[in-house]
């Protein structure tokens, strides 16, 4: 099984309501979708969502990348030599992890396809079905407070409130939530690199001291204060999340030995692909590390891809897949089963991902 050709689309879904977070404002997901053909005709599905203000990755940049200096290097690959192409599309570029990730889950699709089974099978195959939480944006609390609510309703046991935005205000938009949904829901806070480390510490120790349960806090601080955001780690006790601090492997050690976090979060657009998130993972295993395994803004595919990765791995132990839920519509037949926050896998090999709808094709 041999690459024969790799075209790159663009996707474009309006969302039920606006996704806010500290660090933006969406109203439209858009998506670059991969589709690898290979010699035996077979077809492999890979995304990328360009998420500027994290990754520095905007569609032209991640459609540019693809076609001139990825595609170029794997037509005629063999499907089969994983750790090969890894190499060919790592070092086809700096940076680029979303343009590296999208067309590297279209080779692992085809790799399983090619081994008949499901992808989360041959990363490891620890579990078959997940559980995620539910991002609420960050508005009022009284707003914050209806959607959780329905949220609750709807069956989700996890939430992850979007917070750091107007400090003072954060800790009455938790204790709205907490206080309407009751001690029972886990609610996690993201803070997308709102606060200062101070404020940090000052706003989660009235967080303990309300016993308002915080489940953890994902990055308080911005990316590169790993200073900060140790500062922050060793003055509290609820368990601190790197996020946005950590994109690489390189990045996760850093993190760990100097004992900056208690908890990562893993996304394939930051790592840039299977490959590394799989080392990212093991490092953090063998620190003793969990991991949470999120997304950005994207549609099914790639998070079908993160949901494999997740399913495979024992050490994966809190999921952030909701976002294909705040689409208006689904574009993408086939891939994982959403829900509500039970994510199953069809019984297809690879990715299961049939087809998509109203892709736009860049030449
Ligand atoms: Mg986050």
């Amino acid at each position: 099984m041999k690459i024969k050709d790799l075209k790159v689309y663009y996707l474009k879904v309006p969302l039920k309501k606006e996704f806010k977070t500290s660090l933006r404002t969406v109203k439209i997901a858009e998506e670059i979708i991969v589709e690898i053909e290979t010699d035996t005709g077979d077809i492999g599905y890979g995304e990328a969502a360009p998420t500027a203000v994290i990754t520095g990755d905007i569609n032209s940049s991640i459609s540019g990348i693809i076609q001139k200096y990825i595609r170029p290097k794997l037509i005629g690959e063999s499907i089969g030599n994983i750790e090969k192409i890894h190499f060919l599309i790592e070092e086809s570029a700096v940076n680029n992890n979303s343009a590296k990730a999208a067309v590297e889950m279209a080779v692992y699709d085809l790799f399983a396809q090619k081994l008949d089974v499901p992808l989360y099978k041959i990363l490891g195959g620890y579990r078959n079905s997940l559980n995620s939480d539910l991002s609420i944006s960050v508005n009022s609390p009284a707003q914050m407070k209806v959607e959780a609510l329905q949220a609750v309703s709807d069956g989700y046991q996890v939430l992850k409130l979007k917070v750091g935005k107007d400090y003072q205000k954060d800790l009455d938009r938790f204790r709205a939530v907490r206080n309407a949904v009751g001690k029972n829901i886990k609610i996690r806070l993201d803070a997308n690199q709102g606060w200062q480390p101070k404020e940090a510490v000052s706003i989660i120790r009235a967080m303990e001291a309300e016993n308002l349960k915080p489940e953890l806090i994902e990055q308080p601080v911005k990316a590169d204060d790993y200073q900060g955001l140790k500062f922050v780690r060793d003055s509290v006790l609820t368990p601190i999340m790197a996020d946005e601090s950590l994109f690489s492997a390189r990045d996760c050690l850093h993190l760990l030995k100097m004992q900056a976090c208690d908890l990562i979060n893993i996304k394939l657009m930051k790592a840039g692909g299977i490959y590394n998130a799989l080392k990212i993972n093991a490092i953090a295993e063998a620190y003793g590390i969990e991991v949470m395994l999120g997304s950005m803004l994207e549609a099914k595919v790639s998070v079908t891809a993160a949901a494999h990765l997740a399913a495979a791995k024992k050490n994966i132990t809190r999921l952030d897949l909701d976002a294909p839920l705040y689409l208006a519509e689904d574009p993408v037949e086939g891939g994982i089963i959403l829900n509500g926050r039970q994510i199953s896998f069809p019984d297809e090999k690879g990715l299961g991902i049939r087809k998509l709808n109203n892709l736009i094709e860049i030449k």
